[in-house]
C-alpha cells in the first residue's frame, strides 16, 4: 500500500561516495519509509493514497544539521563583530539569561519552520529548556536529536534533571525525537562531570553532544590546566566511547586524530561560525583520511545568522579550498559525501537515512531546478554545491509526511510564530550588567 505517490520527479542518490542523477523517477513511500523507486509509470498510482506530481523537480535527502541551537534564532543579528569572549561574555550568556521556557518554545518553532523551508529534516539541537523545543519539533513534523546543555558549574544534580528529560522524550513524536546527553564542552565542565556524564550514557544507551577545541586557546588551556588536549580528555573519561557528535573541533592534535579514528564518534562542521568568528577551520581532508566522519552543521544563528544547510556546503567547499590554496582539494562528490552519507553518519543514522534508496526512512526535499541561476542544468551535483539556494526548495517530507507543499508550510503558522517572536524582543535583548549562564575562560 502506497501511502504518497512522488511521481516524474529527478532523484540524487548518493550511495558508497559516487553520486548519482536519476531521471524521470517514481518515489513510492509506505508509512514512514521509501517502499519503491521506479522509473516513471512502472508504480501503479490508482493505488496510493496521495499523488504528487513531481515533474522538473529534484529530490534529495532531507537534509540534516549535525549542530545548532535553534532558539537563538530569537538574538539572530544581535551580534556581530566582536572576539569571541567577548561575544560570550558580553554578549550570548547574559543574553540567553533573560529566556524563559515559553520563549524557548517559539524561538525553537521558528527556528524549525527556517529549516523545513530550507529542506532540512533533522536537526541534533543542544539548548535549553528542551522539553519546549521537543514540543515544538512535536509541532513541527521534523526528526531531532535533542541535547539538554549543561555546564560543570550547574553542578553533577543537573544530570538527573536531563537523564529524566532524556525518558520523558527518548523516541517521542512516532520515533522521530531522540534524546541524547548535552555536556557543554570540556572547558565548562572539567573531567570529573565529563566522567559522569560518560558513565550516564553507557547506562542510559544514548550519545552525548559537546562541543571540543573550537579554538587554539582552547587547546593551549586544556594543556596548561590538565596537560591533556579536549579530545584526549573526552577520550580519558569515556565520552568518546559512545555515539558522540564533537561540535567544531577545528585543532585536534595529531594524537588526537588517532584517538577519534577508533570511537563512534563524528564532527559536526559548521563554516560559516569559523569565518565569522576569525576561527580558521577545520581540517576536513585529514578527518577523511582518518575515517573520521564529518556532517555539516549551521550551529546557532547568532554566529552563522540562518540554518540553511546548503549555505554551510558551499561556504565549506569554498573555505577548504581557499585553506588550502589548493582548487582540487574538497571535490563536489566529497562535499556531497559529507552533506548526506557524513551527516547521517555523525547522527548515528546512517542506516536509515542520508540516501534516498527502497528502505530508508522518507525524508525527502523536492528543489525546483527551473531558476535562471542553475540553469543549463549538466550536473545537478555541482548545481547544488555551487549554485542551488534554500529558496528553490519546493517540498519537504520528513517521516512520510509532508510538512511544506509547493512553497507553503503545512505544520507551522508563520504569521502566529512572528508575533510570538516580536512581542518578546525587547526583553530579550536587554543585558543586565554581570548577568549571565556561565563564563568564558579568557
Ligand atoms: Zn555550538
Amino acid at each position: 500500500m502506497t501511502d504518497l505517490l512522488i511521481r516524474n520527479c529527478d532523484i540524487l542518490s548518493h550511495p558508497q561516495n559516487r553520486t548519482g542523477f536519476l531521471t524521470n523517477q517514481d518515489i513510492a513511500i509506505s508509512g514512514n519509509r521509501i517502499s519503491a523507486i521506479e522509473s516513471t509509470g512502472h508504480i501503479q498510482s490508482e493505488d496510493a493514497q496521495r499523488v504528487l506530481e513531481a515533474r522538473g523537480l529534484l529530490a534529495i535527502p532531507g537534509l540534516i544539521n549535525t549542530h545548532a541551537h535553534v532558539p537563538m534564532v530569537l538574538f539572530r543579528g544581535l551580534v556581530e563583530d566582536v572576539p569571541i569572549t567577548a561575544w560570550f561574555n558580553d554578549y550570548i550568556w547574559p543574553l540567553e539569561s533573560n529566556l524563559t521556557a515559553e520563549d524557548v518554545y517559539w524561538g525553537a518553532l521558528l527556528g524549525l519552520a527556517e529549516m523545513i523551508e530550507a529542506g532540512v529534516t533533522h536537526v541534533a539541537d543542544h539548548y535549553f529548556y528542551m522539553d519546549q523545543v521537543a514540543q515544538a519539533v512535536e509541532r513541527a513534523g521534523m526528526r531531532a536529536n535533542l541535547a539538554w546543555a549543561v555546564f560543570g558549574h550547574e553542578g553533577v544534580e543537573v544530570l538527573d534533571q536531563t537523564c529524566q528529560f532524556i525518558e520523558r522524550w527518548q523516541g517521542a513524536a512516532g520515533g522521530r525525537i531522540t534524546t541524547w546527553l548535552g555536556t557543554h564542552a570540556p572547558y565548562s565542565t572539567g573531567p570529573e562531570f565529563l566522567r559522569l556524564s560518560a558513565e550516564r550514557a553507557q547506562e542510559m544507551k544514548v550519545g552525548i553532544h559537546t562541543h571540543v577545541s573550537e579554538t587554539a586557546q582552547q587547546v593551549e588551556l586544556s594543556l596548561n590546566e590538565h596537560g591533556i588536549t579536549p579530545v584526549q580528555m573526552l577520550a580519558e573519561t569515556g565520552v568518546l566511547e559512545v555515539p558522540t557528535i564533537l561540535a567544531h573541533c577545528l585543532y585536534p592534535s595529531e594524537e588526537d586524530f588517532k584517538l577519534l579514528a577508533g570511537s563512534p564518534c563524528g564532527i559536526a562542521h559548521a563554516p560559516k561560525t569559523y569565518l565569522k568568528l576569525g576561527m580558521g577551520t577545520a581540517p576536513l581532508k585529514k578527518f577523511k583520511e582518518a575515517g573520521i566522519p564529518v556532517g555539516l552543521a549551521t550551529d546557532g544563528a547568532v554566529s552563522s545568522n540562518t540554518l540553511d544547510i546548503i549555505e554551510q556546503l558551499r561556504l565549506m567547499v569554498l573555505a577548504q579550498k581557499d585553506a588550502a590554496s589548493d582548487s582540487t582539494v574538497m571535490t563536489v562528490a566529497e562535499a556531497l559525501d559529507i552533506t548526506f552519507h557524513g551527516s547521517a553518519q555523525v547522527m548515528d543514522s546512517a542506516r536509515d537515512l542520508g540516501d534516498i534508496q527502497v528502505g530508508k526512512l522518507a525524508d525527502i526535499a523536492l528543489l525546483r531546478q527551473d531558476g535562471m541561476h542553475t540553469f543549463p542544468r549538466y550536473d545537478p551535483g555541482v548545481g547544488l554545491v555551487y549554485a542551488s539556494r534554500a529558496a528553490d526548495v519546493h517540498t519537504v517530507i520528513c517521516d512520510g509526511k509532508l510538512l511544506m507543499l509547493d512553497g507553503e508550510l503545512l505544520t507551522i503558522d508563520k504569521a502566529m510564530v512572528k508575533r510570538e517572536v516580536s512581542k518578546r524582543l525587547d526583553r530579550l535583548g536587554e543585558r543586565v550588567p554581570g548577568r549571565r549562564i556561565a563564563t568564558y575562560p579568557a
